[in-house]
């Protein structure tokens, strides 16, 4: 298999470091081919703008969206962006590894995603009618393919409960497990999530190198989340809501799992 782990920390040696790491050589030991876009390595550029796009015509103004399909359509894009997007569809799985900052991935990776996620790569695929909102949440271009997180937090594991003050992990990671993941097309697995880092020592380490080597261990074979496709029957188009007796007396994300 090919696996992509697009990496988020800012510190080799760290916990998130060590995991990294660990998920490598265990990938690799498994016969396994594997890439690592190391974003803060790579000195990835974050933020989104007119230079991403270096043909435009800088008469006009920058339109995030517009350019990004055209330079993704004419073959403009710059060279970073291209590179990546090359290595998501080589992946036949990719994980996303970074610590929980502000209840969600560190800038710079939510700027690979604004940048590598290119109108015509990852969104606005498919036909686009009243009755076809697109291919998207379960189909799109990266279907076929799977996706995991790997969180480390420093939060317990009850405050992320389903009555723990952080709100529950499934919420809080939605808008990346469900937005950015199913959303273009991915099976998004179950996250493995490493809780209250600041306890962790060589044994804390050890049991979760070992609960983490099971899940690349079943990578092919986990049970993807239930999420609710958008074009299988479910949702009315398009208002996108879910159907008269699809979830009823359900709201919120949890609605959106069948
Ligand atoms: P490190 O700090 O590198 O390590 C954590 C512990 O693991 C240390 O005790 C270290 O000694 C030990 N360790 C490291 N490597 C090894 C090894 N190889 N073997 C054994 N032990 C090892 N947390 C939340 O829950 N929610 C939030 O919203 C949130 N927001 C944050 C925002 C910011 C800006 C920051 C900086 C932190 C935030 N945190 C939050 C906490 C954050 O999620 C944790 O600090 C992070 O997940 C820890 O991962 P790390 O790789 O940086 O750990």
């Amino acid at each position: 298999m090919n696996v992509l782990i697009v990496y988020a920390h800012p510190q080799p040696r760290s916990l998130n470091g060590a995991l990294r790491d660990f998920t490598v050589q265990h990938l690799q030991a498994a016969g396994h081919h594997v890439q690592v876009s190391d974003l803060y390595a790579m000195q990835w550029k974050t933020t989104i703008d007119e230079h991403d796009a270096p043909q435009r015509d800088p008469s006009e103004p920058f339109h995030a969206s517009l350019d990004s399909m055209k330079a993704y359509q004419s073959g403009t894009q710059s060279p970073d962006i291209a590179r990546e997007q090359e290595k998501l569809r080589w992946a036949d799985t990719v994980i996303f590894q970074f610590p929980l900052w502000w209840f969600s991935m560190p800038a710079i990776l939510k700027g690979w995603v604004d940048r590598v996620y290119a109108y015509g790569f990852a969104y606005g695929v498919g036909e686009h009618s009243d009755t076809h909102w697109g291919d998207r949440y379960g189909e799109g271009s990266l279907s076929g393919k799977r996706a995991m997180l790997v969180v480390t937090t420093g939060g317990w594991e009850s405050h992320y409960s389903a009555r723990g003050i952080n709100g529950p992990i499934d919420d809080v990671l939605f808008p990346i497990q469900h937005g950015m993941l199913f959303y273009p097309g991915f099976d998004v697995l179950p996250p493995f999530v490493a809780y209250r880092t600041s306890r962790v020592d060589g044994a804390t380490f050890e049991t979760m190198t070992r609960a983490l080597g099971a899940r690349l261990d079943s990578l092919a074979t986990t049970a993807p989340i239930p999420y609710r496709r958008q074009n299988h029957g479910d949702y009315d188009i398009p208002a996108l809501t879910l159907k008269n007796g699809i979830a009823d007396g359900k709201t919120g994300f949890a609605a959106h799992i069948a």
